[in-house]
């Protein structure tokens, strides 16, 4: 049997590796278009401050390391079209521009998103967008060359709140731009009062309902007129599938994303899709789709798909919770279960707020908790914020998702106490009483 995967990260990476632990048979090629492949996506930012010490820790594997494992990758081959009857790719090889068609039993799609870039910073030396190892490359290779000492971060989803904070830690200068007056978005309105502090605090300048209309040499004007300095632009204002090369090849797509069934299948046979270019539905609320850009589907689906590939259907994907935590300047901002454009306006919820652990140890922080719910009690969506133990919930509300989840029987969570950890009656165990 061979198999093609398509993109050589989170989950084509990981797809193969499973692959090739279940059946040491198949031959399996991947198809990578960038210069490396397994790097750490979600360790990038955290080299702008040096939190992560050393780049080689952010490669995680080599191509050399895969062939080792009988895994042939290849890197600068970009994969432009999908002949789903003759059951062929078209792969163009970036450096010398050759095309050759390469043919497959199973093929695995997992091509990620595409950084969306404004047209106000399209060919502008200085902007760069952070999502694969190369672009982290040119970003300190661009600092190092012209001594640059402030940045500009466009966007205050999770990368940019992550850039945010670890070039704040790096000592440079830096403005972030939102093009309205809502920071990280998807959560409540109501409860970042925090995160605009915080960005007074850290000495970040925030300018809200900005965007930059043109840059002149190191220099960005906004909207309003404002000129600022700006020797170097981060742009992180979301992603888009990568999936263009599909046109034409009778892979269903769903507004540019790839929609999968319980093994991860497309719409035609022996075509598989996970990560971010896919689109599933909500665990909990099937008859919703969802599509979660984050690491834990693409590698929990590989493992799904890889089975399927080796004949077994003893695993299933069933939905996806959306599960996903942040840190913001000593805050964690957590949130599991339905997005707020996905929930109806007027759901019911449970507002909490309780310490972290017992009252009256010193290192008490409280966390502030909102909890969704349906007329049956179901839980829909859960919030977290707060300083310390925001992981701890998160996890804990998450797997009972998974399970019962049920608002009413957060009450019987038995939880482990001792004054350090916790308190008698938890958080979580509290929301249960207030639903009751
Ligand atoms: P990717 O890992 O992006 O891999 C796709 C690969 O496919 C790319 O390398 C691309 O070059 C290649 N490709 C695309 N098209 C083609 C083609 N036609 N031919 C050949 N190759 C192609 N998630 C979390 O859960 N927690 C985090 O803390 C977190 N932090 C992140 C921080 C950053 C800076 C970024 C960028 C992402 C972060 N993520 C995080 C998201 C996580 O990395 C992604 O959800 C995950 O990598 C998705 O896996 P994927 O395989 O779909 O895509």
């Amino acid at each position: 049997m061979k198999v093609i995967v398509v993109g050589g990260v989170a989950g084509g990476m990981t797809t193969a590796s499973q692959l090739r632990r279940i059946d040491s048979n198949a031959e399996i090629h991947v198809f990578e278009k960038g210069p490396h492949i397994s790097f750490a996506n979600c360790g990038l930012p955290y080299y702008l401050s040096r939190e992560v010490e050393s780049r080689s820790k952010l490669l995680e594997r080599t191509p050399l390391d895969m062939e080792k494992r009988g895994i042939h990758v290849h890197v600068g081959h970009e994969v432009i079209h999908v002949d789903t009857d003759k059951k062929t790719v078209d792969v163009k090889v970036l450096d010398t521009g050759v095309i050759k068609s390469v043919s497959y039993d199973k093929l695995v799609l997992s091509p990620g998103g595409k950084s969306v870039i404004l047209d106000s910073l399209k060919n502008v030396p200085q902007s760069f967008v952070l999502q694969q190892l190369h672009q982290l490359d040119s970003i300190e290779s661009y600092i190092e060359a012209h001594n640059v000492k402030e940045v500009v971060v466009v966007g205050t989803g999770f990368i940019g709140l992550e850039v945010t904070e670890n070039f704040v830690r790096r000592g440079f200068k830096v403005t972030v731009i939102q093009h309205n007056d809502n920071v990280y978005s998807p959560l409540e309105t109501d409860m970042k009062g925090f995160m605009y502090e915080s960005f007074k605090v850290q000495g970040v300048d925030l300018k809200l309902n900005s965007e930059i209309v043109k840059v002149v040499g190191d220099k960005a004007i906004l909207k309003s007129g404002e000129e600022i300095s700006a020797p170097l632009i981060i742009v992180a204002v979301g992603i888009k599938p990568n999936t263009g090369f599909l046109e034409g090849s009778n892979v269903s797509l769903e507004h540019g994303y790839i929609p999968v069934n319980e093994f991860g299948e497309t719409s035609v046979k022996d075509v598989y899709a996970l990560g971010d270019a896919i689109l599933t539905h909500y665990a909990h609320v099937p008859e919703k789709p969802v599509s979660v850009a984050l690491a834990w589907p693409a590698h929990r689906l590989a493992f799904v798909i890889a089975k399927h590939i080796s004949g077994s259907t003893e695993f299933k994907h069933d939905g996806l919770l959306g599960t996903s935590i942040v840190e913001f300047f000593g805050y964690t901002i957590a949130q599991v279960g339905l997005s707020m454009k996905d929930l109806d306006e007027d759901t019911k919820y449970i507002d909490h707020t309780q310490g972290n652990i017992a009252g009256y140890m010193k290192n008490v922080e409280n966390i502030q908790a909102r909890v969704y719910y349906d007329d049956d009690g179901k839980i829909l969506r859960g919030v977290f914020v707060g300083k310390k133990g925001v992981d701890k919930r998160l996890n804990t509300l998450a797997a009972f998702m998974r399970t019962d989840g049920n608002i009413k029987n957060l009450i019987h969570i038995e939880i482990g106490y001792a004054p350090p950890y916790g308190t008698t009656k938890d958080l979580l165990n509290m929301i249960g009483y207030k639903a009751i």
